[in-house]
């Protein structure tokens, strides 16, 4: 099962992407996450990439296709994967279509207010990675992860002014991808409002009715 997840960044596209993966034993591939981990390690991509992801940009198309040839080439893609922030442009669309064929996009619809708070409140775990946010998903200690103990900080990227800087990048580059997938006629619309178990059950439904609707 080939899905994308589709929706404005601090959306909850992660949190469920994970839970869904685990449901269908099938990983979730961020490419945000994967380019993270380059900066992190400072190698030759990190350096080059840092200066897009901490100001709000879009790293090149290049270099985000690249990534993710690598990435959905690997073993544990084999059965399926959810792709969590890519494609983010049109041109990625087309070029991931060369390569696989995506059956399910899931559209997480918002309204702007709510993905304002949202981003600004997130947090994530520097050592595993993991999403918490102050007032949605607050850890169990404050500033601690609940999965490792590492530290909880607010990713640079979210700081306000790149957080806006984020939202007018996805109006004008990735927002035209919910057209691009609705003509394919793949795309469902999910309303992300709500609580997370919630929005999980939705999430779920859609998946289901998917899976039954091709048979398997
Ligand atoms: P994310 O973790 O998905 O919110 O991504 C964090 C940042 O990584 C984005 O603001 C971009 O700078 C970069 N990024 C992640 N995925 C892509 C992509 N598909 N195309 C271009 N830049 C990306």
């Amino acid at each position: 099962m080939n899905m994308i997840f589709l929706g404005p960044p601090g959306i909850g596209k992660g949190t469920h992407g994970e839970i869904v993966s685990r449901k269908y034993g099938i990983p979730r591939v961020s490419t945000g996450e994967i380019m993270r981990e380059e900066v992190k390690k400072g190698t030759d991509l990190g350096n080059d990439i840092k200066s897009y992801m901490d100001s709000g940009e879009l790293v090149p198309d290049e270099l985000v296709i690249n990534i993710i040839k690598k990435r959905i080439n690997q073993k544990d893609c084999k059965r399926g994967f959810i792709l969590d922030g890519f494609p983010r442009t049109v041109r990625q669309a087309k070029e991931l279509g060369d390569i696989t064929k995506i059956e399910l996009v899931v559209n997480f619809v918002a309204s702007e207010d709510e993905i304002i708070e949202r981003i600004t409140g997130r947090l994530t775990c520097r050592k595993c990675g993991a999403i918490y946010h102050v007032k949605n998903i607050p850890p169990k200690k404050e500033g601690v992860c609940d999965n490792c103990g590492g530290e909880l900080y607010h990713r640079e990227d979210q700081e306000e002014k790149a957080v806006e800087r984020r939202m007018e990048v996805y109006e004008k580059s990735t927002k035209p991808l919910i057209e691009y997938y609705r003509k394919e006629g793949v795309l469902k619309d999910v309303d992300v409002e709500g609580g997370k178990e919630e929005v999980s059950k939705r999430i779920n439904e859609v998946i289901k009715d998917f899976t039954e609707s091709r048979g398997t």
